[in-house]
């Protein structure tokens, strides 16, 4: 699934028809710099000097805190260690690292409702598979797309292009500037603090999207047959990406996610993003006009 999407993402870059010749070869260099690493590392960290104790809490935490610090501190001067994870494998989550130029996919999210081996590939390219082009995407978001291949803070597009990035960016935090009445009244989503994370979503369902396509085609089949419950692929998909982010969430803690934090509520990871696809209108019938169908529709990748 990783290779498939990293396929889509070439073949999306390749396509696109506002980057010059000159920056889709940089992104090229980038995207095939890309390492993918996926549940957990091949090799595993020393924790024998750390001294636990069942008798002295604070004991273990100072333990603990002063092996990390001088795990860091003994990496000055040593080659970049490209095999490192930032993450546990029982995480149920997934990053992408700027500065080693790696995306990481820990063991705990590679399960229900995120991945399940039984399930078609329409559902779980609609689940793990938009979160692997997440992943990807960030690679090439407002952030991402300030390093290189190699994890170096380096600009490697031309002028005209960033500009066009920008234009293209500046469509996606209009639309995430929005009111948030779960959140409280007058509470207010910061576009521009989420942009990030929400150029990575739209990305990342599009080159989910594209990659289940063609994996379809080479069964021999289309994302509008039918799957094993009545529902066309193109459903099936849109239904489990939706599942995938089910959430229940206090008022309270809205507010806080609002305010603070870098990814969109849930329900936006869903509606803002599906709403800018024509691909979500023709799975369900939405005409123009209607609530899920956004009249200045956003696209980066
Ligand atoms: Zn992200």
């Amino acid at each position: 699934m990783v290779h498939a999407i990293e396929r889509a993402m070439h073949d999306d870059i390749e396509s696109v028809n506002w980057m010059t010749p000159a920056t889709k070869e940089q992104a090229m260099v980038k995207l095939k710099g890309i390492e993918d690493k996926i549940g957990y590392p091949s090799h595993w960290r020393d924790y024998s000097s750390v001294k636990v104790t069942r008798d002295n809490y604070l004991g273990n935490v100072e333990q603990a805190s002063s092996f990390e610090l001088e795990r860091w501190v003994a990496k000055i001067g040593k080659p970049v260690d490209r095999s490192e994870w930032t993450m546990t494998p029982p995480t149920i989550n997934a990053y992408y690292d700027p500065q080693l130029n790696t995306i990481n996919f820990p063991a705990g999210i590679l399960q229900p409702p995120f991945f399940e081996k039984t399930m078609d590939d329409s559902v779980n390219y609609g689940a793990i598979g938009m979160v692997i082009g997440h992943e990807l995407t960030h690679g090439f978001d407002d952030q991402g797309r300030k390093f290189d291949a190699h994890g170096n803070l380096r600009d490697w597009w031309t002028a005209e292009d960033a500009k066009q990035y920008d234009e293209r960016g500046k469509c996606i935090s209009d639309e995430y500037t929005q009111e948030v009445p779960d959140a409280g009244p007058g509470v207010k989503q910061n576009g521009l603090l989420t942009q990030g994370e929400d150029t990575a979503d739209n990305g990342g369902i599009h080159l989910a999207l594209f990659a289940l396509e063609a994996e379809l085609k080479k069964q021999g089949k289309s994302l509008d047959d039918k799957g094993p419950d009545g529902w066309t692929y193109r459903q099936r998909f849109f239904l489990s990406n939706a599942y995938s982010w089910c959430a229940n969430i206090r008022p309270e803690v809205a507010r806080l996610i609002v305010t603070t934090d870098p990814h969109s509520m849930p329900i936006f990871r869903i509606d803002d993003v599906v709403s800018n696809m024509s691909e979500f209108a023709q799975a369900f019938g939405c005409k123009a006009g209607q609530k899920m169908v956004r009249a200045n529709a956003c696209r980066v990748w």
